[in-house]
């Protein structure tokens, strides 16, 4: 074996280890469990307790958590220690099946978007058994579902399984009528594609922006930026190599199967994908993976940054989404084969996502929608906050001609001719990539691209499964009510795309022209959260997750306020932050310099040498408006900023947030950038972007 065949899984208590250290019946029951969905009984948690405990002492462990997934979208730990004290004063180590199926952390502090009254601070934390505990800090953590006293929902990962249950019921039914009755489960799964930037921690310390929010809140664009194109896929530099070696060893002892890494296109920004499995253990990878990023920066003394846009005027970092359905047989029903055209159960499947794409444009804008992502969406640096459908030549020429009723020709696959003996000609993709589309059709899976960085996967999936598995649902009443069943499939197809294509666009996402065109075909542009988060409970988003068994209403409700809070309070933080760093900061660098700059001039006037230094009296007059317009703005925001958190109600706030603070945050970053461009850099108070951009530059 070698080095890395070791590593690998070495903390995780995956199959292989379960198989290894479970009696034959208790393995097969809980893989019957894991596969099947069916109910778990506690002699045979007793035994994986008891086999679980053992393998983490072993590695070294003296505690055990249950993790879980509040909705703040970050995960959630509560450790407790296996000693059991005996009589004797001697311990013992102890771990029962009901620890692991039952955790009580305290749900109070927890966001319950109204759901829980205080007085009710009870919250259950329950195993699920589907995802692979694993050791992190000497832990043993335990991936759990967390819920109320009274059953509601408290977390990301519940409505997640549901939806993976929904798909799998609904896909069942097309592929019995389609005679694949050899399949008994169908999984959704996801390669989540993680950017980050790296920066040295000695510069980010003196960022008070960064410190507290994540993000500049100051700052002017650096003279190179990424013009150059010298970043993307470029040379990676030895200390971050050093961090992603690090990072990928550490990640794949959890069972993690990090892939690919490169540089991205701004300067100090960089990619990890995965290798996809089931949606509920890419989202546990990913929410994991972004905790072990912050963490082995911090040991090469550096920070990840994992904010959507820490930087103005340079790339923000997203999350691509990538996914598919699967069978337990080994199907990826979204792969078109030789002949997608002939591919009836592909082309079924096909439908049914542009259809879930555009009835439910708005959830699937308000699943990525978050104060962070905002500055990105529309930016002309990520997909707008317009959802289309990208299908390339080929998928869309096979569905205008289901439309037509007309026979399809295929176009012939062209080679790619290098011109070069030694080198082989390869085939063309039948699509070419469109970096510029929200939601892509990449060969054999959908990209999901509107993700930000920081957020937990969880919520698009959600959303992605429960939408497709609605209208498969719908497909499928119809097509086993079909007496005939070939025209019945036709017909369905057709009008699908009739009805549906609008959601199609296969041109360049962030031209103006999109912009019309997708307001003429009536598509959802909503560019911030202030203005999706409302949909959320739109009676027919209420009607969704209600038929579907996703959320109540109530839950619904919870999550949008919940969304609307947490939008809220990034920019009472963020306008506060502000306040503080142009008051204590930039505008007494301007006093300083200004103050300079007069004693100099006192002092030319004195000596005679030169009253009329054009140079610093210029200086002095720019120095004294600026530093007058930023006063006014920080007393303008300061009153705003007052006003708005006096403001009742989460989408009043938000509303108010939009209308009035962003736009006084802005005009005070305006001035204050101004500034950075003459005050002297030695009284600047802040590393500029360049010192941040380059900072690890070895
Ligand atoms: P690209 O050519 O765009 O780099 P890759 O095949 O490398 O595409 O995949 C990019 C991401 O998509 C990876 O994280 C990969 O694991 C994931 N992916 C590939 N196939 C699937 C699939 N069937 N379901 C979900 N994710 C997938
Ligand atoms: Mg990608």
């Amino acid at each position: 074996m070698n080095r890395i065949t070791e590593l690998f899984g070495s903390m995780s208590f995956n199959d292989a280890v379960m198989r290894e250290r479970l009696p034959k019946e208790i393995y097969e029951s809980l893989r019957k469990t894991i596969d099947e969905g069916l109910d778990l009984d506690l002699t045979v948690a007793n035994a994986v307790a008891e086999a679980m405990k053992d393998w983490a002492i072993e590695k070294g462990a003296t505690h055990y958590t249950h993790w879980f997934q509040p909705m703040t979208g970050v995960t959630a730990e509560k450790h407790d220690s296996f000693l059991a004290p005996q009589g004797d004063g001697n311990v013992i180590m102890e771990f029962s099946g009901k620890e692991l199926i039952k955790g009580e952390p305290d749900a109070s502090s927890f966001p319950s978007g109204g759901l829980r009254a205080t007085f009710e601070a009870r919250g259950y934390t329950t195993w699920d058994p589907t995802s692979y505990a694993f050791i992190k800090d000497d832990s043993l953590c335990i991936p759990t579902v967390f819920c109320s006293y009274s059953g509601q929902v408290l977390d990301k990962k519940t409505p997640l399984l549901r939806s993976m249950e929904r798909i799998n019921e609904q896909a069942l039914r097309i592929l019995r009528l389609f005679g694949m009755n050899d399949v008994t489960h169908v999984a959704s799964t996801v390669g989540a594609e993680q950017e980050y930037f790296l920066i040295d921690k000695d510069v980010y310390n003196k960022r008070k922006d960064l410190i507290l929010t994540g993000r500049t809140l100051f700052g002017n664009k650096p003279p190179k930026g990424q013009e150059l194109d010298d970043h993307y896929f470029g040379a990676i530099k030895p200390r971050v190599m050093a961090f992603m070696k690090e990072l990928n060893e550490e990640l794949w002892k959890v069972g993690i199967y990090a892939k690919t890494e490169h540089n991205e296109a701004a300067p100090a920004q960089h990619e990890l994908a995965p290798v996809f499995t089931t949606t509920n253990i890419a989202t546990d990878h990913n929410q994991l993976t972004m905790e072990i990023m912050k963490r082995v920066a911090q040991k090469h003394h550096m920070v990840c940054l994992l904010h959507e846009k820490p930087f103005k005027c340079v790339n923000g970092s997203g999350k691509h989404n990538n996914w598919s359905l699967s069978t337990n047989t080994g199907v990826n029903l979204f792969h078109p084969g030789k002949r997608p055209a002939e591919n009836k159960l592909f082309l079924l499947f096909l439908c049914a996502v542009l259809k879930a794409v555009d009835e439910h444009q708005d959830l699937l804008r308000i699943s990525v929608a978050s104060a962070g992502n905002d500055h990105r969406l529309g930016a002309n640096e990520a997909p707008p906050a317009i959802v289309s459908v990208y299908l390339g030549q080929q998928l869309t020429e096979i569905l205008d001609s289901l439309e037509n009723g007309s026979d399809y020709v295929a176009t012939k696959t062209a080679k790619v001719e290098t011109g070069v003996h030694v080198l082989a000609d390869f085939k063309k993709d039948t699509a070419d990539r469109n970096r510029t589309s929200p939601f892509a059709f990449t060969g054999n899976k959908f990209e999901f691209r509107m993700l930000g960085s920081t957020l937990s996967i969880a919520g698009p999936n959600i959303i992605l499964n429960t939408i497709t598995a609605d209208v498969l649902s719908e497909f499928a009443d119809k097509l086993e009510g079909a007496s005939d069943f070939d025209s019945a499939l036709s017909d369905l197809l057709r009008t699908t795309v009739h009805d549906h294509k609008r959601i199609i666009f296969n041109g360049n996402n962030y031209s103006r022209e999109w912009i019309e065109l997708a307001a003429q075909r009536g598509l959802v542009n909503w560019p911030t959260t202030a203005d999706a988060a409302p949909h959320y409970t739109d009676p027919k988003n209420v009607a969704l997750f209600e038929r579907q068994k996703i959320f109540t209403k109530a839950e619904l409700e919870s999550r949008q306020d919940i969304l609307l809070e947490h939008y809220n309070n990034v920019y009472s933080i963020e306008a506060a932050t502000m306040l503080e760093m142009a008051h204590r900061d930039i505008l007494p660098a301007v006093f300083a310099y200004n103050r300079e700059l007069s004693e100099l001039m006192m002092w030319k006037v004195q000596t005679g040498i030169g009253s009329k230094d054009k140079a610093a009296t210029g200086l002095i007059k720019q120095l004294t408006e600026l530093g007058n317009e930023l006063a006014q703005n920080i007393a303008a925001l300061d009153e705003i900023y007052h006003a708005f958190s006096a403001t009742c109600g989460n989408m009043q706030k938000a509303a108010y947030c939009r209308d009035k603070l962003i736009p006084a945050m802005d005009e005070l970053r305006t001035t204050a950038d101004a500034l950075e461009e003459i005050v002297d850099a030695r009284h600047w108070p802040l590393p500029t972007y360049t010192d941040l951009l380059f900072s690890v530059d070895s």
